[in-house]
């Protein structure tokens, strides 16, 4: 599927989602069936663990159309990157989602770590600190805006180093950044002006 029909097809899905009218697409034993013979998933996910932001339920998708990788604020390491890589170089998704959310329990608590001067961090506050650095002079809630800049920061990462960057400078992969809203059920795509209206 072309990058652009991918895009797409995961935004008419999130405004089914936000609308109330989701239609549960492809979860049925036939589909069930089909994919058991191979799975060829159009776009790939990064999302955060939190239980209200099931990648395949905000974009209203089913049984086979996502390769999922799910952590604590949407951070990445080794393990995660190779994951993805996977999913790009043997499935053939051109498309990565980096989907952080409102209201972040672990961009929440990196917030506060950096607040309270903590230093002896784990791994995934350490993932989170750059983004909590960058954005603390910024006005408004510094979760948020801590929530935006890291999925700008991982998006970015993967564009410019590590196994995706060549595939993104060839054109064969495209990496888009998104937060979603807990609230309202919407996502909102980032560096760009689209959305799902
Ligand atoms: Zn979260």
């Amino acid at each position: 599927m072309k990058f652009a029909d991918a895009l797409r097809r995961l935004l008419d899905g999130n405004q089914r989602f936000l609308a109330g009218g989701m239609e549960h697409p492809r979860q049925t034993p036939e589909r069930r069936a089909e994919t058991a013979k191979g799975q060829h998933p159009f776009a790939t996910v990064l999302a955060c663990s939190d239980s209200r932001t099931a990648p395949e339920i905000v974009f209203d998708q089913g049984l086979g159309d996502f390769f999922v990788a799910r952590v604590a604020g949407n951070v990445a390491d080794q393990l995660v990157v190779e994951s993805l890589e996977y999913a790009v170089t043997n499935l053939e998704t051109n498309l990565i989602v980096v989907l952080g959310h409102t209201h972040c329990g672990a961009v929440t608590a990196a917030v506060q770590a950096y607040a309270a001067a903590e230093e002896d961090l784990g791994q995934m506050l350490r993932k989170l600190r750059p983004a909590v650095t960058i954005s603390k002079s910024m006005p408004g809630d510094p979760v948020e805006n801590a929530v935006r800049e890291n999925v700008k920061l991982v998006t970015g990462a993967f564009a410019t180093e590590g196994p995706l960057a060549p595939m993104v400078k060839s054109g064969k992969l495209k990496i888009v950044g998104a937060v979603y809203d807990i609230d309202t059920g919407k996502v909102t795509l980032l560096g760009t002006d689209s959305s799902t209206k």
